[in-house]
């Protein structure tokens, strides 16, 4: 396949060719290439002298930041499993990765955040040196756990586990091989024309597998990766103008945010500086938002579509593509898709069915839930992502999620399409649409949050839509709130709205 076979590996090449490129950049520091194999390196001896061997599990707490970097990749070395972890998550939440995963030790970068340091006060960790990486507190060794087997081949090394942030609602260990990553991120790097020269920024957490794939993916085509601890919409517009950056990814809410501050901080135009390419993936796009952000940043906006289990990268639209409208792109090359409809076959052309891929970038499988894992990938090795998708002269369309189709009089509804309408109201920041079951049936039910100040009523918004709906998309009932739940990467927890109507107010 002509890829390294493991993550660390993607620098060697420019290690010797270009030592003297910035690597990295954090919100204190930057290293160049010759740097950053000095400190991963010596990182790697330090883990190993903590008694970290290969096929140990270890949990990095932290932002995005040079440590952090330095850790996955130094695990990487060493044939350990990085599990990163956001230090926004609950003492709760972070206990039960710490649990399921069986973590050799618990690494926290103090020195980067408060919460990572109120966590390592929480478990008791020391704050000592690593190798060069000053301030990491780290937990006790815990002699319970057992190293997974090495694997012959260390391509097939599980690089990282993955706790998915769980929009669905229960949290799953997703293991991703090198392989799984090096593949994802080589098609990514490709669709952009990626070079030496780019700047990519960061925001997006390590802990998520976008982020991991995003340094990845920069550090393979030795170009500079610009990490950002916390998003700030004011510090991006000032390193667009000022640092060169000329790639930005986002999630939806990335260039929602970037949108409400130019609106608020009264600018009125955004400086693109050398920004050559904006992305977008890991939520559905709102068509809306998506016009809003090409008419403001004069670039198109580039949909991507992918999930945890592969590792991420499914489709993508390239920069030279014509297709203008929300399609999140063609399939990556060497992956293998295919639309099943609910009666197990494939469906006919243009029409909506279940995505199932198979392909190098598929997961290894869920940790320790073999019969999870079963469910998901079939014997043949295809992985149902459970996302309803159809295709339209070879452009993939993302519809929604199977278990978010909602079935009203035994019509489908899709609710990313009520969705797109409801925001076209101009009071409309984001919502949400779920079922709700009634007697044998679902209704329609959105959430609505509204921007601040604003007057519109529920009835509004009905009179919106209506016109543009046929009756049973129409929704039964439109609820207000002043912010809908979300994960950390500004998904939004449908899961949370749909309980919410089902407990009684
Ligand atoms: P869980 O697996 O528990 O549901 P999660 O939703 O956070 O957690 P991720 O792997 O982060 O899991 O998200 C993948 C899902 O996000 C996809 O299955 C799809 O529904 C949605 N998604 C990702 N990219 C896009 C996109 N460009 N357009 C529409 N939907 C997308």
């Amino acid at each position: 396949e002509g890829l390294p076979s493991r993550i660390h590996e993607v620098m060697d090449r420019h290690v010797e060719a270009t030592p003297d490129h910035i690597a990295l950049i954090d919100d204190r520091t930057r290293l160049t290439y010759r740097e950053l194999d000095r400190t991963v390196g010596r990182v790697a001896e330090a883990l190993q002298a903590l008694g970290i061997r290969g096929g140990d599990r270890i949990m990095i707490v932290s932002e995005n930041s040079i440590p952090l970097a330095c850790l996955l990749l130094a695990a990487s070395r060493l044939d350990a499993w990085a599990i990163v972890v956001n230090p926004r998550l609950s003492p709760r939440e972070l206990d039960q990765i710490r649990d399921h995963s069986g973590a050799r030790r618990v690494l926290l970068t103090a020195e980067v955040s408060q919460e990572a340091a109120n966590h390592a006060d929480r478990y008791e960790a020391t704050v000592q040196d690593v190798g060069p990486l000053r301030g990491i507190a780290v937990t006790g060794l815990n002699l319970a756990t057992v190293a997974e087997p090495i694997e012959a081949d260390g391509a097939n090394q599980v690089a990282v586990l993955i706790y998915t942030s769980g929009t669905t609602g229960t949290p799953k260990g997703v293991m991703l091989t090198h392989r799984n990553l090096l593949f994802s991120a080589r098609g990514t790097a490709a669709f952009r024309n990626m070079t030496a020269a780019d700047v990519q920024y960061c925001v997006l957490p390590i802990s998520h597998i976008v982020g991991i794939s995003l340094l990845t993916m920069t550090l393979m085509v030795g170009a500079t990766v610009r990490l950002v601890a916390k998003y700030d919409p004011a510090a991006l517009v000032k390193a667009m103008a000022q640092e060169g950056v000329t790639i930005l990814n986002g999630v939806p809410a990335t260039y929602q945010r970037l949108l409400e501050y130019r609106r608020t901080a009264g600018l009125p135009k955004l400086d693109r500086g050398r920004l050559r390419l904006i992305a977008v993936a890991g939520a559905p796009l709102d068509p809306e938002l998506k016009s809003r952000v090409e008419q403001e940043l004069g670039l198109p906006l580039l949909n991507g579509y992918g999930i945890t289990e592969c590792s991420p990268g499914i489709s993508g639209v390239r920069p030279d593509s014509p297709k203008a409208d929300h399609t999140v792109g063609t399939v990556m090359p060497g992956l293998e898709a295919k639309l099943v409809g609910r009666d197990g076959k494939a469906v006919a052309d243009g029409e909506v069915g279940e995505l199932h891929v198979r392909g190098p970038n598929v997961m290894r499988g869920y940790y320790r839930a073999p019969d999870l894992t079963a469910r998901a990938i079939d014997p043949e090795g295809w992985f149902n992502t459970g996302d309803l998708a159809r295709f339209e002269n070879g452009a993939m369309y993302i519809v929604g999620r199977t278990k978010e189709m909602i079935i009203r009089s035994g019509f489908n509804v899709y609710p990313a399409e009520i969705e797109a309408v409801l925001s076209t109201h101009d009071a409309v920041v984001q919502c949400a649409v779920v079922g709700r079951a009634v007697e044998g049936n679902e209704e329609v039910i959105a959430f609505v949050q509204l921007i601040k100040g604003s007057t519109a009523t529920a009835q509004d918004l009905m009179a919106h839509v209506a016109p543009q709906l046929t009756s049973y998309k129409r929704p039964s009932e439109i609820i207000l709130m002043d912010a809908l739940p979300a994960t950390s990467t500004g998904k939004l927890l449908k899961h949370k709205l749909a309980e919410s109507l089902r407990s009684p107010h």
